[in-house]
């Protein structure tokens, strides 16, 4: 399927990725989960090899390569550990991303080639406590304070902002008691009144940083607006929208490094005296498996695809993640029953697999909203006839 969308330099990209994934994040995979400690040193060696700023263009330091081979990285990198794939994801479409789409000539000039580079890692807080797929509802306020805004409020669930030297988020603008809409601010993390909680306790990604944070009267200057009040919101629909390919391409990978083991366990194993993938009760859960992983990954690079040639990708991403996401936690269920009793241990890895795919279900958008804006969709297109 790779010769759909694949070039020669897409072929060596993953050669060159699959050997890093083997070689540097294999071996420590498991101590990772284990520890849950933020993988520094491989964040590091994944900016020696330049796949921090893959899709952003080489004027701005990063590779200039497109969307598939962003998806491609990203589907390497979560067949050995899908904390390590959100980390460079989150970092790629979340946290830079929206400056690349969105900033200002300054706010690229200020943070673009130390992101492409990996030099920085960036973030972007939408969630807060009371506004998580309702994202519009929140309560962060940017107060007008002449050429400045005061900012206050929190978000929570905000990947990589441990050890991410900028942040992206929204707020409320108001000004003069007025509200203006929803803007987006892009701001140092070590602007003063920006305060970063503990790393969350989490059931999977465990080596991936989630924190909560907390805006008490931080003062931005104006130069630090992402965009104007009343399209901030609209910016980070459309940074969530490229996200969910990066999302579907963390979920295909997942699926697959656990069906990997599976398929590999099955030839290993014997019961009543043959290899358990001679019981069909056995091989036709692989089947399964791997039918539902070709789709999801025809999917993802279709989307990856079309948001390549600048069509638009609401619905192709939103199916991408929604089936992508399901079929990881699909086969990674299937891949501890084939295990038995070892996939629930943790020596056998996919019992981190699988607690690795739950939360694809959830994060840019639950697959209750993946439904909504596909039937949105569909419905909208049915109108025009
Ligand atoms: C590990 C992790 C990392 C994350 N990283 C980030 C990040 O970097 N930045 C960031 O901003 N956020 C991040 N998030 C937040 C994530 O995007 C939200 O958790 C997610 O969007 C869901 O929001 P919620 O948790 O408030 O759930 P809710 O919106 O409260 O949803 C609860 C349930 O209600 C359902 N529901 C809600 N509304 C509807 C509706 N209209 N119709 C049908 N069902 C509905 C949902 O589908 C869900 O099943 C992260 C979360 C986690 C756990």
């Amino acid at each position: 399927m790779n010769d759909l969308f694949f070039t020669e330099e897409h072929t060596m990209l993953v050669d060159m990725v699959r050997d890093f994934a083997k070689n540097e994040i294999e071996p420590i995979a498991q101590e990772l989960d284990a520890k849950g400690r933020f993988p520094e040193e491989l964040v590091a060696k994944m900016a020696d090899l330049g796949l921090m700023g893959i899709p952003i263009p080489e004027e701005y330091g990063g590779a200039g390569m497109d969307i598939t081979a962003f998806a491609a990285v990203v589907m390497e990198l979560a067949k050995a550990d899908a904390s390590v794939a959100i980390t460079l994801a989150a970092h790629i479409s979340l946290g830079t991303m929206p400056i690349l789409m969105s900033g200002s000539e300054q706010l690229k000039e200020r943070y673009l080639a130390k992101l492409a580079s990996g030099k920085m890692l960036g973030a972007f807080g939408l969630t807060e406590p009371e506004a998580g797929s309702d994202a519009g509802a929140t309560k962060t306020t940017a107060v007008k304070d002449g050429e400045d805004y005061i900012i206050n409020g929190g978000k929570i669930f905000i990947t990589n902002v441990g050890y991410a030297g900028v942040l992206n988020l929204t707020a409320r603008v108001e000004d003069d008691g007025e509200f203006l809409g929803i803007g987006a601010f892009t701001v140092a993390t070590d602007t003063p009144g920006l305060k970063i909680g503990p790393p969350e306790k989490k059931m999977g990604w465990k080596a991936s940083d989630t924190r909560q944070l907390f805006f008490e009267d931080m003062r931005v200057s104006k130069d630090c607006l992402l965009s104007e009040p009343g399209t901030g919101f609209k910016t980070f629909l459309k940074t969530l929208t490229g996200g969910r390919i990066s999302i579907a391409a963390l979920s295909v990978g997942t699926a697959e490094g656990a069906y990997q083991k599976a398929l590999a366990y099955s030839d290993e194993r014997t019961a009543f005296g043959k290899k358990i993938h001679e019981f069909q009760a056995v091989s036709f859960k692989l089947a399964d498996m791997a039918t539902q992983i070709e789709a999801a990954k025809l999917l993802t690079y279709h989307a990856a695809w079309l948001r390549d040639k600048g069509r638009n990708v609401v619905k192709a991403a939103a199916m991408a993640k929604l089936f992508a996401s399901e079929t990881a936690m699909k086969v990674t269920t299937e891949a501890i029953q084939v295990l038995g009793g070892y996939g629930y241990v943790k020596e056998y890895d996919v019992e981190r697999f699988f607690r690795d795919a739950k939360i694809l279900e959830i994060g840019e958008g639950t697959s209750e909203v993946q439904r909504i804006i596909i039937s949105r969709e569909i419905i909208q297109s049915l109108q025009k006839f």
